[in-house]
C-alpha cells in the first residue's frame, strides 16, 4: 500500500482514468471491472485504505454507469477523503450484512468481469456464490496495458523517483564496503532512499561476491571483502511512483575477467536501451540486450527477462521478454536490466528505468554505467 502518499492528481484526473478503464474493459469484451485495494485502486481513485481487512472494499466500473466504491461503513469516512472520491459513488455496508449480494446488485447482469490480480480469494468466491453465471479474468490478463502509458504528470513523478534513486547511488558509492555486512550497506541504501524522498522502500539488494550470482539475493550477513563484485539494486515509491536501479561496483581493483563481464553487461544494457522506440515489440528490447551477452559467450548465464514495467508499483506489465509482442508506446516506463550470473563466483547487473519517447527512449537513471570502484 502507498499509505499516506498523495500524488498531485485531481478528481477530474481520476474520473478520466475510470472512464478510460471502463471503456477499455468494454472494448475487451468485459462486462466491467472489479478493483480491489492496491495499485489499481490507487491509480483509479487515489484511495489506499490504511488497513486491508477481510471486509470487502471493491470499486465497480461498468461502462455507461457511474463508478461505485463498495466500502465497509467504518471505512467510508476515509474513503470519502480520497482525491478521486468526488468522481464516484460510495456504497457502504455494515457488519452483519452480505456485501456480495449488495455488489451483485450493482453488476449489470452476468458476463465476464476483470478483477484485480491481488483481490482476495474469499472475495472472489463470495462474488461467485452471489452471482452464478459470471466469469472472471485477472486484470493483468484482461487489460495488461491499463496503467502502462504514463501521462506528463506521471512522467515527472517517475523522473523525480529516478533522480532520487540516482542521488542514493551517488552517496552509497562513497561509503565503506570492505569489512561491513551486506545488511549494513542495505540499511544505508534504505536510509538514503528515504532521505531523498521515498515513502516506501521495496528492495535493497546488496549481493556481494558469490551472492551476486543469485539475481534476487536481498541482503545477508556476509561480510564484504576486498576483491568482491557487489550488485546493488534498490528502489521503492516516491510520491506514489516507483524507482528501481542497479549498478555493480567492485571493492578495490577488479580482475580482467571481472572488467570484461562488466563491459559485456554494459554494452548489452546500451543495446537494449537503443532498441527502444515507438512501435517496436517489447521482445525486441530483450533480444537486443541478449544478443550482446550471447555473442560474448555468456548467454547461458543471463537467466532472467530484460525488463519489467514500473509505475505505481515497482514490477508490472509491460515485460521485456521473448514472446511479448506488445508494441512500445510513448509514455511507457520499464527497466532495461540485463545481467550475467556466474554460479559460485559473482554477478553483474546494470539497470535503468527507460521511458519511451516519440523518437526513441529516455533514461530516468543516469549514474555512471562504467564500473565504479568502492573502498
Ligand atoms: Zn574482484
Ligand atoms: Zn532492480
Ligand atoms: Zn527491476
Amino acid at each position: 500500500m502507498t499509505g499516506s502518499t498523495r500524488a498531485p492528481f485531481t478528481a477530474d484526473d481520476y474520473r478520466d482514468r475510470m472512464d478510460r478503464a471502463a471503456r477499455a474493459a468494454a472494448d475487451a469484451g468485459l462486462a466491467g471491472l472489479l478493483v480491489a485495494p492496491g495499485p489499481d485502486m490507487v491509480w483509479l481513485t487515489g484511495y489506499a485504505p490504511t488497513a486491508v481487512t477481510e471486509r470487502l472494499t471493491l470499486l465497480v466500473l461498468v461502462q455507461g454507469r457511474a463508478p461505485v466504491l463498495v466500502v465497509p461503513t467504518l471505512e467510508a469516512p476515509d474513503a470519502a477523503q480520497a482525491a478521486g472520491a468526488p468522481a464516484l459513488a460510495l456504497r457502504d455496508w455494515t457488519d452483519g450484512k452480505d456485501p456480495y449480494a449488495a455488489t451483485a446488485a450493482l453488476l449489470a447482469g452476468t458476463g465476464r468481469f476483470g478483477i484485480s490480480d491481488n483481490a482476495w480469494a474469499m472475495h472472489l468466491l463470495g462474488l461467485q456464490r452471489a452471482l452464478p453465471g459470471t466469469d472472471y479474468a485477472s486484470l493483468t490478463d484482461a487489460l495488461p496495458m491499463l496503467r502502462a502509458v504514463k501521462d506528463l504528470a506521471e512522467l515527472e513523478l517517475m523522473a523525480a523517483a529516478g533522480a532520487a534513486a540516482d542521488a542514493t547511488f551517488e552517496e552509497i558509492r562513497k561509503v565503506p564496503f570492505a569489512g561491513r555486512r551486506e545488511s549494513d550497506v542495505g540499511g544505508d541504501l534504505a536510509d538514503l532512499l528515504r532521505q531523498f524522498g521515498h515513502s516506501q522502500v521495496d528492495f535493497t539488494i546488496v549481493a556481494s561476491g558469490p551472492n551476486g550470482a543469485n539475481p534476487h539475493h536481498e541482503v545477508g550477513g556476509r561480510v564484504i571483502e576486498r576483491g568482491d563484485m557487489v550488485v546493488l539494486d534498490f528502489g521503492g515509491l516516491k510520491d506514489g511512483y516507483g524507482s528501481d536501479t542497479s549498478r555493480t561496483v567492485h571493492v578495490g581493483d577488479p580482475t580482467d575477467e571481472e572488467r570484461r563481464v562488466h563491459d559485456v553487461v554494459r554494452e548489452a544494457q546500451e543495446a537494449g536501451f537503443r532498441a527502444v522506440r515507438p512501435g517496436v515489440a517489447c521482445q525486441e528490447v530483450d533480444r537486443a540486450a541478449r544478443a550482446v551477452i550471447a555473442e560474448a559467450g555468456y548467454g547461458e548465464y543471463f537467466i532472467h527477462r530484460t525488463g519489467h514495467g514500473i509505475g505505481v508499483t515497482t514490477h508490472e506489465p509491460p515485460y521485456m521478454i521473448e514472446g511479448e509482442r506488445q508494441p512500445l508506446v510513448p509514455g511507457m516506463c520499464f527497466s532495461v536490466e540485463p545481467g550475467i550470473y556466474l554460479p559460485g563466483r559473482f554477478g553483474v547487473r546494470i539497470e535503468d528505468i527507460v521511458t519511451v519517447t516519440e523518437d526513441g527512449g529516455r533514461r530516468l537513471n543516469d549514474t555512471d554505467r562504467e564500473m565504479v570502484i568502492v573502498d
